[in-house]
């Protein structure tokens, strides 16, 4: 006789319907709306429960449909928790926003920035009703959470944690994900990670690397971060792989764009990493003759965060994005230095 005892688990986790028993992974498609050729728009959500009891969390990408690096970080996530040796409940939902990403864009239709919409309402417009179906079947069942973004089309970000670092429980996740540059904002009205922090489920925000793109580098210091995370929560142990701490972790707090006066071309000298002092000359702006227009000299002293992908400027378009460091400016320069000394030895040895 078999006796399934998960039908007597009072602790039957569910999703819209979908019943899904400890020690189990279901793979669920949540439908949050509909199309113009009359058929549902389903979300793709994989849940993997643990044996052992834990808490339950969520890891979203592509809420932004061009911001598709996530996807291939939630992918490897999938592929390497095993609901054997995970405690607790995880869900993961390699893209939200299936109409922007099909369409490579950043929006829902009517041009609506999903991430602007949440918690979301039943009956409100269409980015409000996705909104909600994904708040109330998944998000609100979770304990904490994080959300995978890029830089928005254009630019191209440093890896880096954003979130409410006056949230006790936001300040564990940021500071366990392990990312050298923690930006302490409690996040924009109707964004994911505010209004789930908002609703008791706090959630911290992973931006790195620039739409449309795979990096392998950004889908490694990503896959990382979120197994930090849930090592940290009890969810996961790290398989005898070494913690890899970051050489340095500052908070910030402020944080400016340096943009362009005229218009030209533009010849970046700076990449995201970089350390920039006032008055460094960043870039330099050209006339189609390549002839120099202006330098561009920066007006603050920082850590390079993020820097646009395109080559054209006109006045006031934003070139790069600094993470303004005051107290911390030594400890980060020790650090590079102490980097730049390991790479140069090893190239060294290499000879
Ligand atoms: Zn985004």
């Amino acid at each position: 006789m078999t006796n399934n005892t998960d039908e007597k688990d009072p602790d039957v986790f569910q999703i819209s319907g979908t019943q899904v028993a400890r020690g189990e992974t279901r793979e669920i498609y949540l439908k949050v709306s509909e199309s113009f050729l009359a058929s549902g728009i389903h979300i793709p959500v994989t849940v993997m429960r643990g044996k052992l009891d834990g808490p339950t969390a969520f890891v979203t990408a592509a809420v932004h449909g061009d911001e598709i690096n996530g996807v291939d970080i939630v992918r490897r996530l999938i592929f390497d928790i095993d609901h054997d040796r995970l405690r607790g409940t995880l869900i993961a939902i390699p893209v939200v926003n299936i109409p922007g990403f099909h369409t490579q864009s950043r929006y829902l239709p009517y041009h609506r920035d999903l991430n602007r919409f949440f918690p979301g309402k039943k009956r409100g417009n269409n980015a409000e009703r996705f909104a909600w179906k994904i708040f109330s079947e998944v998000i609100s069942k979770c304990d904490f959470g994080i959300d995978l973004h890029t830089a928005a089309d254009g630019r191209m970000n440093l890896p880096q944690i954003r979130g409410n670092m006056n949230h006790p429980m936001v300040r564990k996740l940021a500071r366990a994900f392990g990312a050298t540059i923690v930006i302490d904002h409690k996040g924009l009205r109707g964004s994911l990670r505010l209004e789930a922090t908002r609703a008791g489920v706090p959630t911290i925000l992973f931006e790195a690397g620039e739409t449309g793109k795979f990096s392998n580098r950004i889908s490694i210091i990503g896959l990382r971060g979120v197994l930090n995370v849930l090592t940290e929560m009890g969810m996961w142990k790290h398989d005898g792989r070494k913690e890899t701490k970051p050489p340095f972790q500052v908070i910030v707090k402020n944080s400016e764009w340096v943009r362009a006066e005229k218009g030209g071309i533009l010849d970046l000298t700076v990449k995201p990493g970089d350390l920039i002092y006032t008055n460094d000359v960043i870039g330099t702006i050209l006339n189609p003759f390549g002839k120099t227009v202006t330098r561009m000299r920066s007006p603050v002293t920082g850590i390079v965060i993020g820097v646009t992908t395109a080559p054209l400027t006109i006045p006031g378009t934003g070139v790069v994005h600094v993470a303004l460091l005051k107290k911390t400016l030594s400890l980060v320069e020790r650090s590079i230095r102490k980097t730049q000394k390991k790479k140069n030895k090893r190239k060294s040895a290499k000879k």
